[in-house]
Parts: structure tokens; C-alpha cells; sequence
């Protein structure tokens, strides 16, 4: 995709400290990192969805992201958790519409959450989550 800030990273039109590359993935800084050690793992091939990758392809990018973890936790950068997001369409947050995995060293008031609405604090009941639970069920393929 020729107007794409990650596919210039893969094909080196844009500068990137990249921390891991393979012939399908590659891993760099994010530029505005939520903490120090924010990092991006992404599919080379221009995919926008998660569900447009094949499985083999989604199973290395979270396995890349599980090494990148290991390797931040060896690090001296400070994290005492980890957050992995994946904002996957634009009304959960995507702003690059080619996918990718964040990794986010987290700490103790770091300033940095999710926000919740007033109902989340109302359990819904049973038979409600077995409802929706059965609609998604049977679609898994
Ligand atoms: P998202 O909202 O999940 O689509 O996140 C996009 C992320 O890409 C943000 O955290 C940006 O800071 C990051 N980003 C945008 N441009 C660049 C760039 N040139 N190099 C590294 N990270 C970038
Ligand atoms: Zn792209």
C-alpha cells in the first residue's frame, strides 16, 4: 500500500528503530510511546484486519510479541506488567489501518488505563452472557 506509514517502514521509506525482523514480521519504537519501551509488532504484507491473516501469520505475531515480552522484562526499561492491545477497526481505537500488535510496559500510576461506562459495573446476568456466548460459539470454526 503505497500511502501506508507501516508498509514505508517495512520497505524502508520511513525511518524506524526496529527492534526484530523475519521474512513476515518486523518489530520497532513506537514514535509516541505510551511508556518507554512501547513497541509495534506488524505483518509485513498490508492487512488491515486480524481476520484477513492467515493462522500461521497471527500465531507469529502474538509469538514475536511473547519474546519481545520476555526480552522487556530481562531489560532494565521499567515495567512491572505488560499490556498487549490490538486495535483491531477503527471504532476500537485503530488509527493505522494495517494491523498490528502493541506491547506496553506498564507500571503503578503511569497514567495510562481504560475508561469504562456506568452500566459496566452492572453485571449482566447469566442467561444473557450464555445468549451471546451460544451466538459466537457456533460461528468458531
Ligand atoms: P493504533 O491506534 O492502534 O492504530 O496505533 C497506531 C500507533 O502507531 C500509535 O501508537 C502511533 O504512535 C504509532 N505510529 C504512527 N506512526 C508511526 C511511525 N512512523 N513509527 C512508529 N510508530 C508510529
Ligand atoms: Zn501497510
Amino acid at each position: 500500500m503505497t500511502d501506508c506509514i507501516f508498509c514505508k517502514i517495512i520497505n524502508s521509506e520511513l525511518p524506524a528503530s526496529l527492534i526484530y525482523e523475519d521474512d513476515h514480521v518486523i518489530a520497532f519504537m513506537d514514535i509516541q510511546p505510551v511508556n518507554p519501551g512501547h513497541i509495534l509488532v506488524v505483518p509485513k504484507i498490508h492487512k488491515e484486519l486480524i481476520a484477513e491473516l492467515d493462522e500461521d501469520l497471527t500465531s507469529r505475531l502474538f509469538n514475536v510479541g511473547a519474546k519481545i515480552n520476555l526480552a522487556i522484562r530481562k531489560s532494565n526499561i521499567k515495567s512491572e506488567g505488560i499490556n498487549y492491545f490490538l486495535a483491531d477497526g477503527e471504532a476500537a481505537g485503530q488509527e493505522v489501518f494495517h494491523t498490528h500488535l502493541h506491547i506496553i510496559p506498564r507500571f503503578q500510576n503511569d497514567g495510562f488505563g481504560l475508561k469504562f461506562h456506568k452500566t459496566y459495573y452492572e453485571l449482566p446476568k447469566r442467561e444473557e452472557l450464555d445468549e451471546i456466548c451460544g451466538n459466537i460459539k457456533q460461528l468458531m470454526e
